[in-house]
């Protein structure tokens, strides 16, 4: 008998989501030093250590988020349902002018991991102001997450300028360049935010130090009409010809690329945050995400910060993405529960270039794993686990959540952060934004 940290037993579905999909039922997962060093049917008998069972469990690689603002949960719900221009200019823009703080940042992540940990997922790509306050909630919580400072042309919360943006952004690179839960990177908020010579700045920092790029890009009609009117070229083409587009850049949103401009992506090994309840619930479009499949583009999921989504559900989100492209196609079998569940998981994981540590459940990977109940009538009788997870699951059936070996979600109780705490905190909030 060896020992081990945490054995998982008895599981009744094990999906991997390895290169081959490879499944087991009614095994074991083995877990030591925060890493996986097992994992198969009987492996339970090799081991001693404290045990979970898995029992009525599917056990799937914690889910990645590629794309949020996490601290905007504290504007989820405020001015919905008006035109996009409206949103941003009378409701979003002034409340952040106003309150975006320190404090406002920690308080609205604490809140925002606590309902991404609850809905199982594991790693996080953020872009806000404030990226130390959240790294200070990822810290605390224990949740990993790609974490850049959103870089404008104009003056923002955190900088006067983009340079300022740029010197904050290096600093923090160099503080979390180590680190195995904060992952800094550089964070250039959209090609008609930023003038050609930040992106190329920005660019040339994600180089120095090997880390992503991240974008939002072509994300709206408006956007595309901007960028073709101010440079007389596509958004993508536009980044093309700057020299801002290799393997390290992942692109939020990409809703209206030419085909030339897939082209380009596929080419450049850019990849993709697909976000498609923000893009229906802003009205920005349907990205091609089946066509950038097919042409080997690595595509992740987003849920996009609460203010357009509302919730940071990323099993609801495959939901909506695998319903959408088949409705926008008229055909049923394009983006298949498979594909969908491996956005959210090995593809999001590539989307971050962190493959080799994350997005499957596989021997020397860290033990990032997420058990999903189905011990409820929804969710029986169960044919197929996939199908089930994307189509007939939710968040709310995560029942256990494990980061790097250690249990941040337990009987579907969230263990890190109270719960009463962050309500009040964020009653506290909506008070400030009501404030004239
Ligand atoms: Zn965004």
């Amino acid at each position: 008998m060896k020992k081990a940290d945490l054995i998982l037993t008895d599981i009744s579905y094990i999906l991997t989501m390895d290169e081959n999909l490879t499944e087991y039922k009614n095994a074991d997962i083995v877990i030591k030093d925060g890493k996986i060093i097992d994992i198969g049917e009987n492996k339970k008998n090799e081991y001693f250590g404290k045990t979970i069972t898995g029992k009525n469990k599917i056990a799937i690689p914690g889910l990645i988020n590629t794309h949020t603002h996490a601290a905007m949960t504290l504007l989820r719900g405020y001015g919905s349902d008006n035109p996009l221009k409206v949103w941003l200019e009378e409701y979003i823009w002034p409340a952040e002018g106003k309150l975006v703080s320190y404090e406002f940042v920690k308080d609205g992540t604490d809140t925002a991991i606590y309902e991404m940990l609850r809905n199982g997922i594991t790693t996080f790509v953020d872009m806000y102001f404030y990226e130390d306050a959240v790294a200070q909630s990822v810290k605390e919580s224990g949740i990993r997450a790609v974490l850049c400072t959103g870089i404008l042309d104009f003056p923002t919360p955190g900088a006067k300028t983009p340079d300022e943006g740029l010197q904050k952004t290096e600093e923090f690179i160099k503080q979390f360049e180590k680190d195995e839960n904060v992952f800094p990177a550089v964070g250039p908020h959209a090609p008609y935010t930023c003038s050609p010579q930040t992106l190329k700045k920005a660019f040339e920092l994600a180089e120095k130090y090997d880390t992503l790029y991240h974008i939002h890009v072509s994300e709206t009609q408006f956007e595309v009409n901007d960028i073709k009117e101010r440079y007389g070229n596509t958004p993508v083409k536009h980044l093309k010809q700057l020299g801002v587009l290799n393997e390290r850049v992942l692109a939020a949103h990409m809703v209206h690329p030419t085909e030339e401009e897939i082209d380009i992506i596929a080419e450049n090994k850019v990849k993709i945050a697909h976000c498609p309840e923000s893009n229906l619930k802003l009205a920005s479009g349907v990205a091609p995400i089946p066509k950038m499949i097919e042409k080997g583009i690595v595509v992740g999921i987003g849920t996009d910060g609460t203010a357009s989504n509302d919730d940071l559900d990323i099993i609801g989100e495959i939901s909506t993405a695998a319903k959408l492209h088949k409705g926008y196609n008229l055909d049923p079998t394009v983006l298949n529960a498979r594909q969908a569940l491996k956005m959210a998981t090995i593809e999001g994981a590539k989307a971050i270039r962190k493959e080799d540590k994350l997005g499957s459940l596989e021997t020397g990977k860290n033990a990032d794993i997420v058990l999903i109940d189905i011990n409820d009538p929804h969710l029986q009788p169960l044919f197929d686990p996939y199908t089930q997870i994307v189509y007939s699951s939710n968040g709310k059936d995560v029942d256990t959540v494990i980061i790097s070996g250690e249990l941040k979600v337990l009987n579907k109780k969230v263990l890190v952060f109270d719960k009463e705490h962050l309500i009040e905190k964020a009653n506290y909030w909506k008070n400030k934004v009501l404030e004239k």
